[in-house]
């Protein structure tokens, strides 16, 4: 048994012995082998290599999702180097903030955004960019250079320790930080995912996320790779290519909106998702009313997960076992959670508090970052994620919403899920986001944005919810829009919500 926990190294120990089967399969049917998997990132790593950069180097990769931006991650891993994803929506004067805080020597791109990124990446210091198209792959510069370059490489001896990856966070409360993720923080939560999902060589996942966020990088293709199963890779989500794709695949993970958008699938009934054997959701909340619905239309129980960019996946709901709609399941093995109070008390079962977490999951901290680190951790080495929660006497969790949500009004604690779902239980309302916003007399009022499928009249809904709640947490102000904003993993971006309504 090597001891080398390069992330790389682990997956070449499980990759399957017949080195000609397929590992990836694209939408058209293109098969990629796990020879092609090993040769393509022998060459891409030889090509970094020869870059003399420095250990640790960090390598940006702003390209669209193809098994070459794959490889790409793959191989910057196999050459010991630490990966950078960024989501290819980000424009010019955000590229600015990343290169200038990560400090790339290498930085890849789409050829459409060679102009303008590379003459900014070479202005901040940065000595290589390469092109990756995700359409015509080998007309970039980057697998033009690494073509010509041998097939094999021994994959660079990494510790447990040494950073894999920087994520940066969706900077929903000020400045991205960059989370840094080891390889054995990777690989720990790959093999306890492995285990809580079952996880066997004969799986097919559906891969339909992007891959510069950790649920489409990093928790979807590690458990697939570590269990030298195979990928049906789409380049993107596409709910009617997707059912038709079900029928060759027996896991798909996808964030809410993924599956609301399934069930506005007329095809979407038990036929097509016959051979699934489990449809995973997280990256943001589920709502029941999306649990039952999938249930009635597929047979299928959704099975949610909880995780973040700093820890990958905390918690899930069990492959076997009761999956309990609303929560997010138990910690995954090797990990503790807990519920504290402000003052970082125990709280007691089905009391909300700070959710907490400690295991080998947990990243090594900010990037350049030492205050923020410090800031994250409590004295005894627990992570406070900024999500609110509670346990049930079976330790299942459930999510409340993130602590910077939370709305004190004339002193009372109100937490936003709470009058979301009752909102969302009214008729004519399909969702609900519920903000604080400024008030002369109690600090913050609360204030309902509604998305609804019929004219409502909203003092009639503050009529019926001032007999279901105190008085305290009734929204002082309801305001109709067309659509929450959300950002790419289907997250309510509550913070444009404030600016827009305060
Ligand atoms: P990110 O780092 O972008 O993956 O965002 C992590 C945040 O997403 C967490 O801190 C939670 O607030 C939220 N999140 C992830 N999974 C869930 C879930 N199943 N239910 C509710 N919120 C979730």
């Amino acid at each position: 048994m090597s001891d080398n926990a390069n992330l790389f190294s682990l997956i070449e120990a499980n990759s399957p012995h017949q080195r000609d089967s397929a590992c990836l399969i694209t939408q058209q049917g293109v098969p990629y082998s796990w020879n092609d998997l090993h040769q393509a990132t022998a060459k891409i790593a030889h090509l970094l290599t020869s870059l003399n950069l420095p250990k640790g180097a960090r390598i940006v990769s702003h390209v669209e999702k193809s098994p070459e931006a794959l490889l790409l991650y793959l191989a910057t891993l196999r050459a010991g180097f630490i990966f950078v994803p960024l989501n290819t929506a980000y424009q010019s004067a955000e590229m600015r903030y990343f290169i200038e805080d990560a400090q790339p020597s290498v930085v890849v791109c789409s050829p459409k955004n060679f102009g303008w990124l590379a003459q900014l990446a070479f202005q901040l210091g940065c000595e290589h960019v390469f092109t990756l198209d995700d359409i015509l792959p080998n007309q970039g510069s980057l697998l033009q250079r690494a073509a010509p370059l041998p097939g094999d490489y021994p994959t660079v001896h990494s510790s447990a320790d040494d950073i894999a990856s920087i994520i940066y966070t969706s900077g929903t409360t000020g400045k991205s930080k960059g989370a840094m993720l080891s390889h054995g923080n990777l690989s720990s939560n790959a093999h306890a995912l492995q285990t809580a999902w079952q996880w066997q060589s004969s799986d097919v996942l559906l891969h339909c996320l992007p891959l510069f966020h950790v649920h489409g990088l990093f928790i979807s293709c590690h458990v697939a790779l570590l269990s030298g199963s195979r990928m049906i890779f789409l380049p993107k989500f596409d709910a009617h290519k997707a059912l038709a794709l079900m029928n060759q695949s027996t896991v798909f993970m996808g964030v809410p909106t993924y599956y609301v958008r399934l069930l506005e699938q007329p095809g979407l009934s038990q036929a097509p998702c016959r051979t699934i054997r489990l449809f995973i959701s997280g990256s943001a909340p589920l709502l029941t009313e999306t649990f039952h619905a999938f249930q009635q239309r597929t047979g299928h129980t959704l099975l949610e997960r909880y995780g973040m960019s700093e820890t990958n996946i905390i918690c899930s709901n069990p492959s076997q076992g009761e999956r309990k709609a609303g929560t997010v399941g138990r910690a995954l093995a090797g990990q503790q959670v807990r519920i504290v109070t402000d003052d970082g008390q125990p709280c007691d079962s089905g009391v909300v508090g700070h959710i907490e977490v400690k295991g080998p999951n947990v990243f090594k901290g900010y990037w350049r970052n030492p205050e923020k680190t410090a800031l994250a951790f409590t004295a005894d080495g627990y992570f406070k994620t900024g999500d609110l929660g509670k346990l049930d006497g079976d330790h299942y969790l459930t999510i409340v919403g993130r602590s910077k949500d939370l709305i004190i009004s004339g002193g009372y604690n109100i937490y936003p899920k709470e009058i979301e779902l009752l909102l969302d239980a009214l008729p004519g309302v399909v969702e609900s986001a519920v903000i604080g916003i400024p008030h002369t007399d109690f600090g913050e009022a609360v204030c309902a944005v509604l998305v609804c499928d019929r004219p409502v009249d909203t003092d009639q809904l503050i009529v019926t919810l001032k007999t279901q709640v105190a008085n305290f947490k009734v929204p002082k102000k309801m305001v109709i829009v067309d659509e929450l904003p959300r950002n790419s993993m289907g997250k309510v971006q509550k913070n444009l919500l404030r600016t827009r309504f305060s």
